[in-house]
């Protein structure tokens, strides 16, 4: 009797396991997805004007599949992203998911940075538990909105026992990116979110997660970055070369005190000659200069054209300018150690 009651006891606690919902908490920072205008086929309208509570409302099929909280971190486009907003995200990430409180998390955020915030979490996350960016290319109000569905898969994918050790993603439009390699680019499609140099990891379709592929460099546990020791982030611009250039606004960023740049330029990252001076000499006023590119795939490679060992710069492998300049803000913030920094830039 004893014994019938111990199996009927653990069969019990098994399917109770088996069956309990995960705690996905959504963080909801703006974009389009929380946007709205005034029509279905309006195509003017204001990012962040939905709450958290109306992203979750309307996509009543995520409360089946797991237990969903919603905290709202900001409600802005994602063109006035900016550090506090990334040092209260990260930081939030951080205690849900080192206190057990959840077992994933959603970020909704608007396209346009999301790549940055995305990147900028990946290096800074001390947990292997899913972390996914999401968003949407057509507002709340209109015809056809992706939003639902794109939240609708990232609860999956934050879900997903798939998902663990990947990093932060970025799901939209039914695919799965690694937050290192994912860009925008295109500026209305909804297809716009690619990643030129890897391919996606995978794909979640209508909640089917799969993965195909797992990010090699090192991010979250494994990234040299603490953000519990970084108060701010250090100014970091990009230049952008162009034909018939001219040094003006590299001149510019050293006057007002920026500690690095990364420059944009042409091809495998060649400046145009007067540029290429006054980088070199921004290095010797204790800039850190990156070369990198503004084509947006391939590596920037070391001593191409451009003589890196005589000028002193470094450059960022394969990551694209808005990368490289969020890793280079969060190596500065953590050494000046030039080697060391390219070290990172080869290894994260
Ligand atoms: N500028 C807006 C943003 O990034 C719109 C882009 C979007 O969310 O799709 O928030």
């Amino acid at each position: 009797m004893r014994f019938i009651c111990k199996v009927v006891f653990f069969m019990l606690l098994g399917s109770m396991v088996a069956f309990a919902k995960p705690t996905i908490y959504i963080l909801a920072t703006g974009g389009t997805i929380a946007g709205s205008g005034s029509g279905v086929l309006d195509s003017s309208y204001t990012s962040g004007t939905v709450t958290v509570d109306k992203l979750i409302a309307a996509v009543p099929e995520i409360n089946k599949i797991a237990t969903i909280k919603g905290e709202q971190i900001s409600n802005i486009g994602s063109q006035e992203m900016n550090n506090e907003v990334w040092l209260k995200l990260a930081k939030r990430v951080n205690e849900l998911l080192n206190s057990g409180k959840a077992d994933g998390i959603v970020i909704t955020h608007g396209t346009d940075t999301m790549e940055e915030t995305a990147y900028f979490l990946d290096l800074v996350v001390k947990s292997d538990k899913p972390v996914v960016m999401v968003g949407a290319m057509r507002n709340s109000g209109s015809l056809s909105a992706d939003g639902p569905l794109n939240l609708f898969n990232a609860v999956n994918v934050a879900m997903s026992k798939d998902s663990v050790g990947k990093g932060v993603v970025v799901t939209m439009n039914d695919e799965i990116h690694a937050a290192r390699e994912v860009t925008k680019t295109n500026t209305t499609g909804v297809d716009t979110f690619k990643s030129p140099n890897a391919g996606k990891i995978g794909t979640v379709f209508y909640g089917n997660v799969k993965y195909y592929m797992t990010p090699a460099r090192k991010h979250t546990t494994k990234s040299a970055f603490d953000i519990e020791k970084i108060k701010e982030l250090p100014r970091v611009d990009i230049i952008f070369s162009h034909s018939n250039d001219n040094p003006d606004f590299i001149n510019l960023a050293v006057a007002n005190g920026a500690k690095g740049i990364v420059n944009a330029g042409m091809g495998n990252g060649n400046p145009f000659p007067s540029a290429l001076e006054a980088l070199g000499e921004a290095v010797k006023k204790g800039v850190v200069v990156v070369r990198d590119s503004r084509v947006g795939s391939g590596e920037t490679t070391m001593n191409g054209e451009v003589d890196d060992t005589k000028y002193g710069f470094l450059t960022s492998d394969n990551l694209n300018v808005q990368k490289a300049r969020v890793l280079l803000m969060l190596a500065l913030a953590t050494t000046n150690d030039k080697a060391k920094i390219q070290e990172f830039f080869l290894t994260h």
